[in-house]
């Protein structure tokens, strides 16, 4: 894939009618919105367009509203919001490329705002649909696509308007793909990769491509198990992804022939059972991870497996993390998290963090300032890192 992206600085828009494709698909609560952050992040690209006198149309998605129209899903909230923080008024369109998206596109001066409703609010948005495609691209004469949590679907507004005008990114998509596509493509070494979360099913592609690439590979969370268990461990009642065995002797044969260190917990919190509820109290105890009680389930990395990893990133010039190391819901199991995240902050490594629950532990924790870059798209930086072309990616002209 082509990281080298053409964003709105490499193509004329002043004057021009420009549809950017954003990610306002904010959590809403009684009708308010109850985090803007998604909005103030995508004002660098509107800000710009404005800036230099682009009549600027703007879209997107929010939620998954199944039949057409549903109040709970109008970006009316969105347009208020852009309003004040643009401090000027911006239009909602009650369609999408239809009679009334044409008619305010149509009344738009230089550096004018318009949004245009949810795209799922349109039938053909997730199917594709050339036909919806066409009718955004009629509505502008640029496509920016800035929503990098969609790109990884082939949907009318992300990848199918694409077809029919020059597409460019905005900020957001030029730092994902700028930052992501160097890791991947020239990363400064050591390259440590640290994957975590529930199943190994889920990241199989992930472990693969980065084997390709990395220097460490650094396994936690819920997958850390099977791979124990592909060692010859009991791992008692952890979580264990019995089909996914050979696959990762596999991939630890893989390793060992490419010269890649893949590391394991050493250690390991377990509990008699999952916690109920989730952030309940539990009673732990740390045990060598080759001597986990049958009865007793893995549900962080031990102390000395936070040692082992922490130290493999200080190490690192780059780092990529994705999924926690623990059931992090949980404070007494949180821990495992936290030293990841903490070990990325004080590393002066390139550090990219992506997938909602690493992101939102760096953030709760106050880390966020301290990652080189912390991805907007849990499912687009995966499907990213697992190598993978993503359609409103790939549909940007070149540079
Ligand atoms: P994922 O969606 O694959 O990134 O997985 C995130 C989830 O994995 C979180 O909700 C964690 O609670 C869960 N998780 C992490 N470690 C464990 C574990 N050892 N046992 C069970 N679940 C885990």
């Amino acid at each position: 894939m082509n990281y080298n992206k053409k964003s709105i600085e490499d193509i004329e828009v002043s004057g021009k009618r420009v549809l950017c494709r954003c990610d306002f698909n904010v959590p809403t609560k009684d009708g308010k919105i109850t985090s803007d952050k998604r909005i103030v992040a995508a004002m660098p690209t509107i800000e710009y367009l404005v800036g230099h006198g682009a009549k600027v149309i703007l879209c997107s998605h929010m939620g998954k509203p199944k039949n057409g129209y549903e109040e709970k899903y109008s970006l009316k909230v969105v347009a208020e919001r852009l309003s004040e923080l643009l401090g000027k008024p911006v239009a909602l369109a009650a369609d999408v490329g239809g009679e009334d998206s044409k008619a305010k596109v149509a009344a738009m001066q230089p550096g004018d705002v318009v949004l245009l409703e949810n795209t799922r609010f349109a039938k053909g948005e997730t199917k594709n649909d050339p036909e919806l495609s066409k009718a955004l691209a009629e509505l502008a004469d640029v496509f920016v696509n800035d929503a990098f949590g969609s790109a990884h679907r082939a949907h009318a507004s992300t990848a199918g308007v694409a077809d029919y005008l020059p597409a460019v990114c905005g900020y957001l998509v030029q730092k994902e793909v700028s930052v992501m596509g160097k890791a991947l493509a020239d990363p400064e070494r050591p390259f440590v990769a640290i994957l975590g979360g529930a199943k190994v099913s889920d990241k199989l592609n992930v472990i693969q491509n980065l084997l390709e690439k990395v220097d460490t590979l650094i396994i936690g969370g819920g997958m850390a198990y099977t791979f124990l268990a592909a060692k010859g461990c009991g791992v008692g009642t952890s979580l264990l992804d019995g089909e996914k065995l050979d696959y990762c002797r596999q991939m630890m044969a893989k390793a060992e022939a490419k010269g890649v260190k893949l590391l394991l917990p050493v250690d390991t919190t377990v509990a008699s059972a999952f916690p109920d509820p989730i952030d309940g109290e539990i009673a732990v105890q740390v045990v060598p991870s080759e001597a986990i009680p049958a009865d007793k389930m893995g549900l962080d990395i031990g102390p000395k497996t936070m040692a082992l990893y922490a130290d493999a990133v200080k190490a690192a010039k780059t780092v990529v993390w994705n999924g926690p190391m623990g059931v992090f819901e949980n404070p007494t199991l949180a821990k495992g998290t936290i030293a990841v995240a903490q070990a990325l902050a004080e590393s002066g490594a390139v550090t990219i963090v992506g997938g909602g629950d690493s992101a939102a532990a760096c953030e709760q924790l106050g880390f966020a300032d301290k990652i080189t870059h912390i991805s907007t798209g849990g499912g687009a930086s995966l499907e990213f890192l697992e190598g993978r072309e993503l359609p409103g990616i790939a549909c940007l002209l070149n540079k």
